[in-house]
């Protein structure tokens, strides 16, 4: 079977975004490839040093991504500090690394603006530590959403440099998606992508209750509609019928984008039903991920099973670059 690596920061609670560009294809991808999907904790530290909430929050990513669909006993569902092999790799691929391509990545740029006080050397090594995780596992496919396609791209160069300067040990990983496009879900209030720490009230996330996903998809920007048939979309009505598309009826859709083109769309009534459907989406997931939250014994037994097979893993693999980087005299 291929092996398949991806990872979803313990930074707070899941969203649409994370749902539709990740967890969906993982559930997908269960059944047919070997399956490593890991909370990452450690990536949670570059941005969230206060550790109060993180042990609440690894065990919230692992309820909701069961409550998605996976299943224990079919994928390896571990948390990333349990596995040190990581970080071991990680260092390693430090040494393959140049700061000028580091400094150049758009989410270092972006969150270094976000936190221009804690620009720490994690932040800027984000892709690297990313790669190690991926690399780890010797993984072929990656299902994660666009945000993340640079940091593949550079996990496959520092597979490349690997093979090269030490010998064939890393296949190049891909970021992998059902559909031909990865996805981006963007956020309510038509500026930038979903997401679990930044924009809240512009984010629907699986844990909001019905009220509240009312009240943000209501609250979406909209204007008062084009006045003359066929008029250009803009941006922030394409992104709502763009999430539309995730939750409701094909014929749902095509009956707003007619009422677009004839310019009679109204969109209260389009958000009214979007509201709806989103509603009957989130709800069943929220209250699965309520009910697996309180078994927190369950969910840590998950991740202490989880951990020892990627260990065996992450071992094999670590033994080998140990081997071929030249560090075995030790052994
Ligand atoms: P944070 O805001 O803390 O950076 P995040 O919401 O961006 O968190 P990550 O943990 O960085 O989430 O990403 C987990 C997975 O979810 C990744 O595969 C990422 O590509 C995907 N993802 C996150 N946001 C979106 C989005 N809006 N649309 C599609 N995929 C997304």
């Amino acid at each position: 079977k291929p092996i398949v690596v991806s990872g979803i920061r313990s930074t707070g609670q899941l969203h649409l975004g994370n749902y539709f560009g990740a967890m969906r294809n993982y559930v997908r991808m269960q059944e047919e490839y070997e399956c490593y999907f890991f909370v990452a904790d450690w990536h949670a530290l570059t941005t969230h040093p206060d550790t109060k909430e993180l042990e609440n929050s690894v065990l919230g990513v692992l309820a909701e991504n069961i409550a998605a669909g996976l299943d224990p006993e079919k994928v390896t569902l571990y948390c990333q500090s349990a596995v040190p092999e990581i970080a071991e790799l990680y260092l390693l691929l430090n040494m393959l690394a140049y700061q000028g391509e580091l400094e150049k990545t758009t989410t270092f740029k972006d969150k270094a603006r976000n936190q221009p006080e804690n620009v720490n050397a994690g932040l800027l090594t984000y892709p690297v530590l990313m790669a190690a995780d991926i690399l780890i596992h010797r993984a072929l496919y990656v299902p994660v959403g666009k945000d993340q396609e640079q940091h593949l791209e550079m996990a496959r160069n520092f597979a490349q440099r690997f093979n090269h300067r030490y010998g064939e040990l890393f296949p190049g990983p891909q970021a992998f998606n059902f559909g031909a496009e990865l996805v981006k879900v963007p956020s309510l209030d038509g500026a930038g992508k979903m997401s679990k720490s930044e924009n809240q009230l512009a984010t629907l996330y699986l844990a909001d209750d019905d009220d509240l996903i009312r009240k943000k998809v209501m609250k979406a920007k909209t204007d008062s509609g084009p006045t003359e048939p066929n008029s250009e979309m803009p941006d922030y009505i394409r992104n709502i019928f763009g999430i539309m598309s995730l939750v409701s009826q094909e014929s749902t859709v095509e009956k707003f984008r007619s009422d677009f083109n004839n310019a009679s769309i109204r969109y209260g009534d389009m958000k009214k039903q979007l509201a709806e459907d989103m509603v009957a989406f989130i709800s069943p997931i929220r209250a699965r991920a309520q009910e697996l939250r309180r078994d927190t014994d369950g969910l840590r037994r998950i991740m202490e099973r989880g951990a020892e097979a990627a260990r065996e893993s992450a071992q094999r693999t670590i033994r080998e670059a140990r081997r071929l980087v030249g560090l075995e005299y030790l052994k």
